[in-house]
Parts: structure tokens; sequence; C-alpha cells
């Protein structure tokens, strides 16, 4: 009698509702699928549904809609992601929402067949305790690199910042003496060394942390090369154990679309008349303001380069005739675009960002240098890692010395035409490009394709293995 190969490992992923975090896992289910490594269930709300439902064609992840919660205090109906919040001042209001569907996670999670990992967000600790109680093992995605998750950690930790006494007075990160930061560098609630035990934000990191603590480990989105003092440092301290397995934007084959947009075309043209062009977005969450906005154009304008800018507020101003006074040499692109493919244009060969991280590993993927514009989040920390360590870009400087102050237009002209055709912008270009080979090969049978089979080996198919011989054994004992 011939034995039947073993099923392929069964992982259910929980991504959290907002882009940055779930676009990552879609990639990531791509290529479990094309690596023939596992099967999938994707959790999400029925708002989130059509985008999962769309990104993931072509595997066969099935798809489980739970029911968002209605009559949450301070989120509007209709409201099932962070993109889609009136203001980012909600964002603990809908984690609470968000918690509310932990029943419904676990009656589905109970109906599935055998499930051998639980794959879920780092917002969703609560999961952890879902995983627990079936007997799943699970692994955190936060969505962020090893740098910012290392250095955050030190600084909660060890409170460096408790002995300076303003928000630009530099401290150095404990463990590692060529960091040097200031209050201004981390978002609330780690800028302060004694925060409110009470405060709802810090509850809630506490709570996450704690629940990733109890998990099997952290899957991150980075690989070991562009890391690899960070990730060795989280590796022999930390608990849990870090896996990267990125980066995940180069997982899927891409295949030129069906309809070519008529920016792609724009970029063409630029290409055909060999005119480098700068790329403008700033993520799918973050808002400029008003102000912020018009010194943007007039910097653009200002600095005679061509450029493609994504605006996601579609009635925004942005000065009055700008859009036709720079057609010939400029884009706006006021809704959703394939930022992955805009990068990997040829013509592209500067990307002013907001360095989320997702953004940050896809130049790095593309090879295209950065001019680091941080909002909010842990991207400062990501800016500083681009800038400082990685230099592959430059930094925007807000004016008056303020570090969310505005930044001024002479600013934005002088550092985006460095970064497109003056010296350091060439040199930053070199290392993108070598960046950009490195990330490659991790992904191709290098550190990152090992660490995911390796991973699957030791988180899931042995439990899989385990299941199948007690499975065999309860059907042998009927
Ligand atoms: N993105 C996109 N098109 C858009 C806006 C965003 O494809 O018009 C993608 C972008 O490529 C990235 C993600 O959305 O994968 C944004 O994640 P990131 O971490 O850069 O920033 P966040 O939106 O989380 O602030």
């Amino acid at each position: 009698m011939g034995s039947s190969p073993l099923p392929l490992p069964h992982i259910a992923v929980f991504p959290f509702m907002s882009k940055g975090h779930t676009i990552p896992l879609i990639h990531l289910a791509h290529l479990l699928h094309r690596r023939r490594l596992a099967t999938l269930t994707f959790f999400t709300t029925p708002l989130n549904a059509p985008f999962i439902r769309d990104s993931l064609a072509g595997t066969d992840a099935s798809i489980v809609e739970l029911p968002f919660p209605e009559n949450v205090p301070d989120i509007p109906a209709g409201v099932e992601s962070t993109d889609r919040l009136p203001s980012m001042s909600l964002f603990i209001p809908f984690t609470y929402a968000v918690k509310r569907l932990r029943p419904h996670f676990e009656r589905a999670l109970a109906s599935l067949p055998t499930v051998s990992l639980l794959i879920s967000d780092g917002f969703l600790g609560w999961t952890n305790d879902s995983a627990s109680k079936f007997g799943i093992p699970r692994l955190v995605f936060y969505g962020m690199g090893n740098f910012a998750q290392t250095v955050s950690c030190k600084v909660a930790v060890y409170k460096p910042h408790a002995g300076v006494t303003s928000y630009d007075e530099p401290f150095m990160v404990p463990g590692f003496p060529h960091i040097w930061l200031t209050r201004s560098d981390l978002e609330p609630p780690f800028d302060d060394p004694n925060p409110d035990p009470k405060d709802p934000h810090f509850q809630f990191i506490v709570e996450q942390t704690m629940a990733t603590g109890a998990s099997q480990g952290v899957l991150v989105n980075s690989f070991y090369e562009l890391e690899a003092a960070y990730v060795d440092r989280c590796n022999t301290e930390g608990v849990p154990r870090a896996w990267c397995i990125g980066p995940l934007c180069l997982a899927r084959q891409t295949s030129p679309p069906a309809e070519k947009t008529g920016w792609m075309d724009w970029l063409d043209s630029r290409q055909r008349m060999n005119r480098p062009v700068i790329y403008v977005a700033f993520g799918s969450q973050a808002e400029l303001s008003a102000a912020q906005l018009q010194q943007l154009a007039i910097g653009l304008e200002r600095s005679g380069l061509d450029f493609l800018w994504v605006v996601r507020a579609k009635a925004m101003d942005l000065g009055q005739g700008f859009e036709e006074r720079v057609m010939d040499r400029g884009r706006v692109v006021r809704g959703w675009v394939n930022q992955m493919e805009i990068l990997h244009h040829g013509s592209v060969q500067g990307f002013i960002s907001h360095c989320g991280w997702n953004s940050v590993m896809e130049s790095v993927s593309a090879g295209v240098p950065i001019l680091a514009w941080p909002l909010m989040a842990e991207q400062k920390l990501n800016a500083k890692f681009v800038v400082d360590e990685l230099k592959l870009g430059l930094r925007v400087r807000p004016s008056g010395g303020t570090p969310n102050g505005l930044v001024m237009s002479e600013e934005i002209e002088r550092s985006a035409r460095e970064l497109l055709v003056g010296e350091k912008g060439k040199e930053a270009a070199g290392r993108a490009r070598n960046w950009a080979e490195a990330a490659r090969k991790a992904m191709d049978g290098g550190a990152s394709w090992l660490t995911l089979e390796k991973m699957i080996e030791e988180v899931c198919v042995k439990r899989t293995t385990e299941n199948a011989i007690v499975s065999a054994a309860l059907v042998t004992a009927a």
C-alpha cells in the first residue's frame, strides 16, 4: 500500500484593517501558494473583503467575512479600515471595535478543518488567546522593520530619554552606541519615559506587546542582510524569535496589467525623452495639511523636475492654476495607484516618501533612492535607518527646528533636486541599486526564501504531522 503525501499545512491569516498591514500579508499568501508551502484562509470584514478578494486572485485562499460591529462610539457607520477613519485620532476607538470581532472569529476558526498556524497582526493581540484556546501556534505580523522594532524596545525598556530635558536633546540608544535619537524621533507613548499607565494608547501598546511575547514568533517583512545587526540582536535577546521573510513585495511574479493607466503611459513618454521622474506619495493613510500641500506644490513647481504626485484628498486645492502650469512635466493622480508598478518604471529615479515600512521595502526592491519625509508612527525611525544607516536617501527638514513644522517649498525644491540630479543623490542611487539586487537574491533562493521554508517546517508542519498521527490513531481506535 503506497503512503499518500501529507496534506499541506493550513494557515489562518488575520490582517489588521489597514492597507499597509494587509498588503504584505496578501503578498505572503501569493508566495505560499506559488511555492506550494501551505493553503490559506483569510479573515476580514465585509467592507475589506472586496479588496482582499481581488488581490488574492490566482491563489486558492478562501476568505471568511466577520461582521463588523455596529453602533461603535466615535466610529462612523461604514468605516471598517483605518484609511477610512475621519482622523487617526480615532485609532484607539477603532481597535476597541475590532476587538468585538473575537466571538465571530473563534466560531469561524472552530468550523475550519485543522489549522496549523495563525498569522495575525500585532494589533490583534487578542487573537493570541483565541489561538491558545484552539491549541494553534500564533505568529505575529507588525509590518515594521527590525531596526524600528529593536530601537523602540530598547527605549521602552531602558528609558534613556529619562535623562534629557527637551524634545531635541540627543540621547544614545542602549546597546547601540552609534544610534542617537531625540524624543522627537519617537511617537507617543514611546516619546514619554513615564507614560500615564491609564492612557488608552499606552494600555493598547502594553496589551499587544504582552500578546506578542506570548506568541511563537514575529514575521518580519525585511531581509537578513539589510538589518543583520538588528535581526541578530532580536534573536539573541528578544523573545519571541523574528523570522525575516521579505521583501514580500517581491513575492508576486508581476505581469503587465491588462489596461495601462494614463500615468503609466506618461511615465513611458518621460523614459523615451530620457527625463528622470520623482515619484511623490505618502502611503494610504497620512494626510498633509492644506498649507503643507501648497508648499509641496510650490517646491515641485520651482524644482523644474518631472514628477508624478499621488494626492489622497480628492478635493484638495494645490494652488490656483498649479496643475495647468506644470502640465508638460508633472502629473497629479487623485486616487489609488499601483505603487510597485510605478517604482519599477525605468523613468522613476527618486521617491519622496513618508517612509511607511512597505514603501521603504518597495523602494529598496526597485532600487529607487528616497527623499525621506516621515509623518507618523515609526516612520521617523525608518527614515533614520534609510538615511543614516543604509545611506540610500536624503531627508527633508521641517522649518523652525520643530519636527512637526511645515516643510517649506525652498527645502523641498533644494532636496528634491539634490536627490534626482545632485551628487548625494547619485551616490544614494548607486547604493539603492545594490540593495535591490540583494533583495532579489534574498527572495530568490537566498535568506528570506530559506527562512520561510524553515518557519513552515518548525512552526507549522511539525504540528500538522502530529495532528495527522493523532487523527490516524483516533481513526484506528474507532
Ligand atoms: N499603496 C498603493 N497605492 C496607493 C497608496 C498606497 O499601492 O495609492 C500601497 C503601497 O504600495 C504600500 C501600502 O499601500 O504597499 C502603504 O504602506 P506603507 O507602509 O508605505 O504606508 P501606510 O499606508 O501604512 O502609512
